[in-house]
């Protein structure tokens, strides 16, 4: 509880007021994240600028197909734990129901956050009636690995690696959406979410979690390619098409699954705050970047 009081207090400094870029090529909308300078970590400001944009993108009826990138290097390095625009404690409009949160006190405040913005949103934009493309280069990590999961296809480029290393780092089972053994085979998801090492795009692809890996420079081309290709196709089959799929995810128990790990997800950023006065361990992002840099043999 201490680290959320305490954070409360400190000022939130954006470094953009365009956090996602919009802009329709065709009959494609082009969602952009654009925090590159630092690696398109996830704050309130751009969580809330994805639904307005994938609002947008919807409610246009000439938009056929969505394509969600990343601006820069990274696709994103998760959600934001430590940029000057970290805004934990910023109120923002609920869209989904959920009561205000920055006046609730202990472990309520993240629980009523995450349920809309992680949770809520990534649910809402895994069921928008229009097909959508995950275009992923460089880095996917936690945060990061919900949004392209959302997504109806993923095309990677070669460079792209996925990691979730918040049980290593952190002690808390995996991002809020819990997919992950639903998009790879659940031995692999241990091994995934237990070491919490990076997968490369052409190990991911072997497990169906990507659709198709290219060169760096073809990515662009290869998601544009898809994304014109089912924008050409008719809107309903395409909606009846991802809807189909979604709902076998569903028999399969994939909505139940992540209620009950979000549940076990705040549990333990319960006990970081009782055992360490923090709710994520006090897992910085410049900790975590050099962890990351030692699992990678990088110094
Ligand atoms: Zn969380």
């Amino acid at each position: 509880m201490s680290d959320l009081v305490d954070s409360a207090k400190v000022d939130i400094a954006y470094e953009t007021d365009s956090p996602v870029l919009y802009a329709v090529e065709g009959a494609v909308a082009w969602i952009t994240m654009n925090r590159p300078s630092f690696n398109n970590a996830q704050n309130g400001q751009m969580t809330y600028a994805l639904d307005d944009a994938f609002a947008r993108a919807v409610r246009d009826d000439a938009v056929r197909a969505i394509v969600l990138a990343g601006n820069g290097k990274h696709f994103s390095a998760g959600h934001d734990i430590g940029t000057p625009g970290r805004d934990l404690h910023h109120e923002f409009d609920k869209r989904l129901m959920v009561p205000p949160h920055t006046n609730k006190p202990g472990a309520e405040l993240l629980y009523t956050r995450e349920q809309e913005q992680y949770l809520g949103m990534c649910r809402r934009w895994r069921d928008i009636s229009k097909p959508t493309i995950a275009m992923v280069q460089g880095a996917c990590i936690a945060g990061g690995l919900m949004l392209a999961w959302v997504c109806d296809l993923i095309v990677a480029s070669e460079d792209a690696f996925f990691q979730d290393p918040v049980n290593p780092l952190m002690g808390i089972p995996g991002v809020e959406y819990f997919a992950h053994a639903y998009e790879l085979p659940p031995r692999v998801a241990k091994e995934f979410l237990l070491l919490g090492e990076r997968m490369s795009a052409s190990r991911a692809h072997s497990f169906g979690m990507v659709n198709k890996v290219v060169p760096r420079a073809e990515l662009r081309d290869a998601a544009a390619a898809w994304a014109n290709k089912l924008a050409g196709q008719g809107r309903l089959g395409n909606w009846l098409t991802k809807q189909a799929v979604n709902h076998v995810e569903e028999l399969r128990g994939k909505r139940a699954a992540s209620d009950a790990v979000f549940h076990m997800h705040h549990f333990a950023h319960a006990q970081n705050d009782l055992v360490t006065g923090n709710s994520i361990a006090g897992v910085s992002g410049a900790s975590a970047a050099a962890a990351n840099k030692r699992e990678s043999g990088q110094s």
